[in-house]
């Protein structure tokens, strides 16, 4: 009997255990359970409050498009392209809404991209996205052509051989991701525009072929969030296209990355011809020519003066020259002409810089007794801080693509102030040159 209630108390024993463990298992999947699910919903939010985030912080400018854009529903989305502006802001907007001048005084009707992503990330919508944008001109990606019946334009505000901002490369990655989940597209569906696009014969082609844009030729996919590159291009592969070596170089051969450290150049050189800088814009009279002499030349007046196979050696191009601005960015204090008359409620404003005859550099907030602003100090609205030109830090490297332009002001001492189309010699720009970018 003793034996049996033993028996008896080792089975209970037993039974509890056996209760006892199946009980934490339960409550250990419980606990896992929701523990995982509160990880999945965490990261969930996460993403979809930047998403949100970013929808709501986008520009809506639809309502300023070309009256003269016909809206069309697009049948089909199967690319999104990437372009770079070639352009300011203002002047981008400006263009992708309203059109763009082309020969004959003909302007184009406007609706030429999406979306208009700024250098500081703000994202403008053009255009709803159903519609179709005229974004893309003759193009073809694998056999079929006109693009631009077929994809989304993104238009990126910048130079194609400058590079693009961090702030644009996080906006555009967001853009991306829920353009890619709207219309089922992956990351090799999207392409930039001079990946796309194709040229008729010219002096350098026999036969159709890429090079016709370098838009977007610096564009990171890295940085934009995508994995997929294309290694190579499927309508040279197939002999429907003559290749572009620039091109080629650029997107098809190994150690892409590296070679976005070395943007293309603006100046002509033996390998780097007036088409692998300008593309079809290399005979605009928007495009400038600086000969190694200084002297300007419009790009439609190259072919009848010096001939495109004899352009000099190190003349530089310059992209989409507005016409030069008759008023100059520089004002000058002088009796009748006051601090006020010129800058209006901005003359007291940290963006506004005086540059007094001593040579001392101001902002607007830094004075108190404006009564005795001496005559003759010059006065600079809408900058940001100068910046110091070093050997390191040149004036290209500070102010880009735009370094000889009207709307760069510099400083040299001892007291000159000029802006960037006034100066010659770029390399001989004595110690103490400030520049002063617009904002
Ligand atoms: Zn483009």
């Amino acid at each position: 009997m003793q034996k049996i209630n033993k028996n008896i108390h080792r089975f209970d024993i037993y039974v509890v255990l056996q209760k006892f463990f199946v009980f934490s298992f339960i409550v250990f999947l419980v606990l896992f359970q929701t523990q995982s699910e509160s990880f999945a919903s965490g990261r969930y939010y996460k993403t979809s409050s930047e998403i949100k985030n970013f929808q709501r912080s986008i520009i809506d400018y639809r309502k300023y498009i070309g009256k003269r854009f016909k809206k069309k529903i697009r049948k089909k989305t199967k690319y999104i392209i990437i372009h770079t502006s070639e352009l300011g802001k203002d002047s981008t907007l400006k263009v992708v809404l309203k059109g763009k001048k082309i020969t004959n005084g003909y302007r184009t009707p406007g609706g030429h991209a999406h979306y208009v992503i700024a250098r500081n990330g703000k994202t403008y919508r053009t255009l709803d996205k159903k519609y179709r944008a005229d974004h893309a001109g003759l193009s073809m990606w694998q056999g079929q052509e006109n693009i631009s019946d077929i994809s989304i334009g993104i238009e990126l505000v910048g130079y194609h051989n400058y590079p693009l901002t961090n702030q644009q490369y996080k906006s555009v990655s967001i853009l991306l991701k829920i353009l890619k989940k709207i219309y089922y597209l992956s990351d090799k569906d999207i392409l930039t525009h001079s990946q796309i696009a194709y040229g008729k014969p010219n002096p350098w082609f026999k036969k159709n072929h890429r090079g016709r844009k370098r838009c977007a030729q610096n564009f990171d996919r890295k940085k934009a969030g995508l994995t997929y590159h294309w290694t190579y291009d499927p309508d040279v592969r197939s002999g429907r296209l003559l290749a572009d070596p620039s091109l080629t170089s650029y997107f098809y051969t190994p150690a892409i990355t590296s070679k976005l450290n070395h943007l293309p150049s603006n100046i002509i050189t033996k390998k780097n011809s007036a088409w692998s800088i300008a593309g079809e814009a290399y005979n605009l009279s928007s495009t400038i020519y600086i000969l190694p002499d200084g002297k300007k030349l419009p790009g439609n007046s190259i072919g009848s003066t010096i001939g495109w196979n004899f352009l000099p050696l190190y003349t530089k191009v310059i992209l989409n020259k507005q016409k030069p601005e008759m008023k100059t960015v520089i004002k000058i204090i002088r009796d009748g002409a006051t601090a006020w008359s010129h800058a209006g409620i901005l003359y007291n404003d940290k963006h506004t810089f005086y540059i007094l005859p001593s040579g001392n550099i101001v902002s607007g907030t830094q004075i108190s007794d404006w009564d005795d602003l001496p005559l003759g100090t010059r006065l600079i609205i809408g900058y940001k801080h100068p910046v110091s030109i070093t050997k390191k830090q040149t004036a290209f490297s500070i102010a880009g693509h735009e370094y000889n332009s009207e709307n760069i002001v510099y400083y040299i001492p001892e007291n000159k102030v000029v802006t960037g189309n006034q100066i010659k010699g770029f390399h001989h720009l004595p110690k103490g040159t400030k520049i002063f970018l617009p904002l």
